[in-house]
């Protein structure tokens, strides 16, 4: 794992958030973009080398929506950076690790992802993402 590429932040209204976070960190979004298939609008933010990703659900059945109407909005996954992203899931498979794929999916920003399963990280859920080349 290279490093945190972003934290996912859950988040009920997309656009108020969007604002919220451009005038907390004093810089605007930088990206937009729906994951069809995830059931998800996300919003990029960009402050010094760390990334945020404002996530909401399109409909009540996608996991953001569930995820708030269970807990609230607030942090929803910490993401990593890696280069070979199906060494790395072979790897936390082989260390007992519960992956939510079995597969890579095509995530936000050019990124194939695949999440580890909160149960598996002491609650978190925690986004490996490797850039498309
Ligand atoms: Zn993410």
């Amino acid at each position: 794992m290279n490093k945190v590429e972003h934290i996912g932040i859950a988040v009920s209204d997309i656009g108020i958030a969007g604002n919220i976070y451009e005038k907390l960190l004093n810089t605007p979004v930088y990206k937009t973009e729906l994951v069809e298939q995830e059931g998800v609008e996300t919003a990029f933010l960009q402050t010094g080398p760390n990334k945020i990703e404002l996530l909401q659900g399109t409909n009540d059945d996608s996991p953001i929506a569930k995820f708030i109407a269970k807990k609230g909005e607030g942090i929803h996954h910490i993401a990593f950076d890696v280069d070979d992203i199906k060494a790395e899931m072979a790897r936390l498979k082989q260390e007992g690790f519960v992956l939510l794929s079995d597969e890579p999916k095509r995530g936000a920003d050019n990124k194939l992802v695949c999440f580890v399963h909160p149960k598996s990280a002491n609650g978190v859920l925690i986004e490996l993402c490797q850039e498309i080349k």
